[in-house]
């Protein structure tokens, strides 16, 4: 049994979502016309309760297509140090939109809207015009950690007053919700721009959606084009993308159990020094300098057929997903044990 725990990503389409695929109706959809996507892109969008969508090839796309069409050449986008836009996705806020970040030390991954004040530039000739807040829920590189609804709406107000745009990267919303109880639609409310994955803990194998209002979502449609995002018969991954959202969101709370008890397990090994707190599915934890390093103990997993990714030196990091059965649960925590 190979046993996969590098990411949420690593899932592979089921039967029945192999299924749904193969009976998309699909249509071009840079002319509009793919009737799938259209299915999927209103579904999500009601969801949430934003006007419209657009879907997208990947997570990287949707964040940064929302970067470009809220800012100008020149501005500043404030968001925490851990934030995805900034670390992974290639300078692509510099890159696609000419637009630089600035980053704040939130509380595992979650800022505050003192925080964000704090750090909104006035009106100089000289200063950076502050033009947008993301916001990460839940934060991957802060482990998986999540906002709650009452956390963001001072940030949203604070926005509201201060003209400034609010995106949610948004990838794995869907783990936050699980945890919290809280609706979709109260979540998009608090947000103008709002990117969703399909292709993480749903269990989709590509796409991403990016929600807003109907006049972001033309401008958005429009620099999807540009940055060579805009896709023909693409209905067979939306049709994916639909079964995901219909069939795979209420389970995530079995992923977040997993993670606990592989927590529970880690916290007794000697070589364990520490590991973060567990919120959602993502496992970070540190080894003991002088008893194991990262190296060694990935070896010492790939031995029993398991992968888990570095993430530093001495810290690692493993993701559960729904292509990680109760079996997989119960070999690692052996594994583990070892
Ligand atoms: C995975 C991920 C994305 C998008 O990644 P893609 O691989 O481009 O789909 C965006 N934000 C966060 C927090 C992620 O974990």
């Amino acid at each position: 049994m190979q046993i996969d725990l590098r990411s949420d990503t690593v899932t592979k389409p089921t039967k029945a979502m192999l299924e749904a695929m193969m009976a998309a109706p699909v249509g071009d959809d840079v002319f509009g016309e793919d009737p799938s996507i259209i299915e999927l892109e209103n579904y999500a969008a009601a969801l949430f309760g934003k006007e419209a969508a657009v879907f997208c090839p990947s997570g990287t796309m949707t964040n940064q297509i929302a970067i470009k069409v809220h800012t100008q050449p020149g501005d500043e986008v404030l968001c925490d140090v851990n934030s995805h836009i900034y670390n992974y996705e290639g300078g692509g806020i510099s890159f696609n939109s000419g637009v630089q970040a600035k980053l704040l030390q939130g509380n595992e991954g979650r800022l505050s809207a003192e925080q964000i004040e704090a750090n909104i530039n006035g009106d100089y000739d000289w200063l950076t015009r502050t033009t947008l807040v993301s916001l990460e829920n839940t934060v991957n590189r802060a482990g998986g950690s999540y906002y709650t609804i009452e956390q963001i709406k001072p940030i949203q107000a604070l926005c509201k007053t201060k003209n400034l745009k609010l995106h949610l990267d948004g990838a794995r919303i869907f783990n936050a919700l699980a945890e919290t109880g809280e609706s979709t639609v109260d979540m998009g409310n608090c947000f103008d721009s709002i990117s969703i994955c399909l292709s993480k803990g749903l269990g989709a194998p590509v796409g991403s959606l990016l929600l807003g209002n109907k006049d972001f979502i033309k401008k958005a449609r429009r620099v999807r084009k540009v940055f060579g995002g805009g896709m023909r018969q693409a209905g067979i991954l939306a049709a994916a993308g639909l079964f995901a959202l219909k069939n795979n969101v209420l389970r995530l709370k079995e992923d977040h159990y997993k993670a606990k008890k592989i927590e529970a397990v880690l916290k007794q090994l000697p070589f364990v020094e520490s590991v973060n707190p567990v919120y959602t599915n993502i496992i970070i934890f540190h080894l003991k300098k002088e008893m194991m390093t990262g190296d060694a103990f990935e070896k010492k997993l790939a031995e029993q057929n398991i992968k888990v990714s570095a993430f530093g030196k001495q810290t690692l990091r493993m993701v559960t997903h729904l292509d990680f059965t109760e079996d997989m649960l119960d070999q690692s925590l052996k594994a583990l044990q070892l």
